[in-house]
């Protein structure tokens, strides 16, 4: 037990400095991102006074993504911009408001702090493995989903969990403000909740918690980092459907996202985006899902 802790314990320390030096295509997943087609003269090809108007028209775009999941939304330390399937989404969506890459203003998004982000005017769109819930549809608005996943378990690689029933009596550990934390609270486990990811697979790798849970699409890409010593487990116990953040002061924006993401789906930028982040992670490419149908603006 005790060489298996300290083994554990070395990988962190190697996994969080692979994490905050990696910036290369390898590991972070961002190997031939598609280009994107920026939209000319976009301000007129939206109705006066929309949102989507103001914002072509300033040229600037905000945009929230999580930094430290790798295949989704990670930035280096080093690194100018995210990488990830999440900011590609949200350079599809700029660049159709005429707004190239290298104009969007990226902001790192916590779980915990998606909602006020966007109520308090912080980023315009939160795009940061975001499911779609009733109550969060409440507070925000939630355009898609664009990509569905479900939760599993990132453990150990000698770990003897297997199945969700394994998880009673052990600690696992999540992200306060997250659906995982409220869903393994249900199933029996000790919850224990972290501002992010990075610091929750930290405790796992050093072995003070037994395991780790979110959305198969984080854990994979974690998993990818440290093959030889993290392993994604269990069955997808929950579906979590990505959505697209917005204000719900500006409700004209879903129609907008739900049309632009399709269009990216039916011309292949979706796919390739997705080969080139999460595919990177193991991930194999899905069909895109049916967007939900936004209420009318
Ligand atoms: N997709 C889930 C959620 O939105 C878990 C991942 C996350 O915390 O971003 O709560």
């Amino acid at each position: 037990m005790r060489i298996h802790r300290l083994k554990l314990a070395a990988v962190a320390v190697g996994l969080s400095t692979a994490l905050a030096a990696c910036g290369d295509a390898g590991s972070s997943g961002s190997s031939d991102t598609p280009d994107v087609e920026v939209q000319e003269d976009a301000a007129s090809q939206f109705e006066e006074g929309s949102r989507m108007a103001e914002l072509a028209e300033s040229g600037e775009i905000t945009i929230g993504v999580k930094y430290d999941q790798p295949g989704i939304g990670f930035k280096g330390a080093t690194d100018d911009a995210p990488v990830g399937f999440d900011p590609e989404m949200g350079k599809v969506l700029a660049a159709s408001l005429g707004i190239a890459p290298e104009d969007i203003t990226w902001k790192e998004t916590i779980s915990d702090n998606r909602e006020p982000f966007l109520q308090e005017g912080e980023v315009d769109l939160v795009i940061a493995s975001y499911s779609i819930t009733d109550e969060r549809r409440a507070i925000v608005g939630q355009a898609g989903p664009y990509y569905v996943t479900g939760q599993q378990l990132l453990v150990p690689t000698d770990s003897e969990i297997e199945t969700i029933g394994d998880v009673e009596g052990t600690e696992v550990c999540s992200v306060t403000g997250s659906t995982s934390l409220d869903n393994i609270e249900q199933e029996g486990a000790t919850p224990r909740g972290f501002d992010t990811y990075s610091e929750c697979v930290d405790q796992v790798l050093n072995g003070s918690i037994d395991a780790m849970t979110t959305d198969g699409a984080i854990l994979l890409g974690y998993a990818a980092e440290a093959p030889d010593d993290l392993k994604v487990v269990v069955e997808p116990f929950s579906e979590e459907r990505y959505g697209v953040g917005y204000s719900s002061d500006s409700p004209e924006m879903c129609q907008w996202i739900t049309d632009t993401i399709t269009a990216a789906e039916e011309d292949g930028t979706w796919a390739a985006a997705f080969e080139a982040t999460l595919g990177q992670s193991g991930v194999e490419t899905p069909e895109p899902p049916a967007m939900d149908e936004c209420a009318a603006a």
